[in-house]
């Protein structure tokens, strides 16, 4: 089917189900989103949740925009934009009106699951220190971190992989796989893991990959400040912002990638 968040070709693919079995969830990459037909969503697994992780982060490209009214592709009605809480996190859904499913986008889905959270004030001042340029996880537009605070099109929140729920998931995902015999991720590499997700980790990750952009870009020297009418310093940034959420997913998969096939 297309998807009906931007009307590119989605794929149609099996993820695993709480209490044994699988689900088909239509996964698009184009715009980093996923049709859930009813009741789908809830029905997810740990370790279907760690599935549709590698799926979306491991095909991510550039975004396509969403459609300003997507429609259901069972009944074609224009579905509906729907806000809702889960664990203190507020996150969006777009649900058909009579009830064949809901579009959401990854990041969203994220939130919906608890997996991220928002950037504390505290964190936020010291991310500054870091960079200046970042990608929305949301809708890949730009956030300026002199001015924004959330992201200036789609009004998402900045948000990192929340350590503990990660480890969390990994953890139900070991639980599950000990019934089934699957392979067991050490606890170690869930340790090891949730170190690499503090911030003390991020803000390596991204010191190192300003380091590198800049030796890409044959070391040109650090862009000087200037002002704009409002006396606002702004820093010219030579590269793409950097998305919070794929640094995230970045750490998880070159710690439990490198322990073999998990999930
Ligand atoms: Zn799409
Ligand atoms: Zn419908
Ligand atoms: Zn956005």
């Amino acid at each position: 089917m297309n998807c009906p968040g931007c009307q590119s070709p989605a794929a149609e693919q099996a993820f695993d189900k709480r209490l044994g079995g699988q689900v088909l969830l239509d996964v698009c990459h184009a715009c980093h989103g996923v049709w859930f037909d009813a009741q789908e969503s809830p029905q997810l697994s740990a370790a279907g949740v760690l599935q549709l992780f590698r799926e979306m982060h491991g095909k991510r490209s550039a975004r396509t925009q969403l459609l300003h009214a997507m429609k259901c592709p069972r009944c074609r009605e224009v579905l509906s934009r729907t806000h809702d809480m889960a664990r203190d996190n507020r996150f969006q859904y777009f649900r058909c009106p009579s009830a064949h499913g809901r579009f959401i986008t990854f990041f969203q889905f994220l939130r919906e699951k608890g997996i991220v959270r928002s950037l504390s004030a505290r964190e936020l001042k010291e991310l500054k220190k870091h960079a200046q340029l970042l990608q929305c996880s949301d809708c890949g537009g730009p956030i300026s971190l002199a001015q924004d605070t959330a992201c200036p099109a789609c009004h998402a929140p900045l948000c990192i992989l929340d350590p503990k729920a990660v480890g969390v998931t990994l953890d139900d995902a070991k639980k599950a796989a000990a019934v089934t015999g699957a392979v067991l991720a050490p606890a170690v590499a869930a340790q090891l893991l949730m170190d690499t997700l503090q911030m003390d980790g991020f803000f390596r990750a991204l010191d190192a990959q300003a380091q590198q952009a800049s030796r890409a870009a044959g070391n040109p020297p650090p862009p000087a400040p200037s002002e704009n009418s409002h006396g606002v310093d702004i820093v010219e940034t030579v590269s793409d912002g950097v998305d919070l959420i794929d640094l995230g997913m970045d750490a998880l998969f070159s710690v439990v990638g490198g322990i073999g096939d998990l999930f």
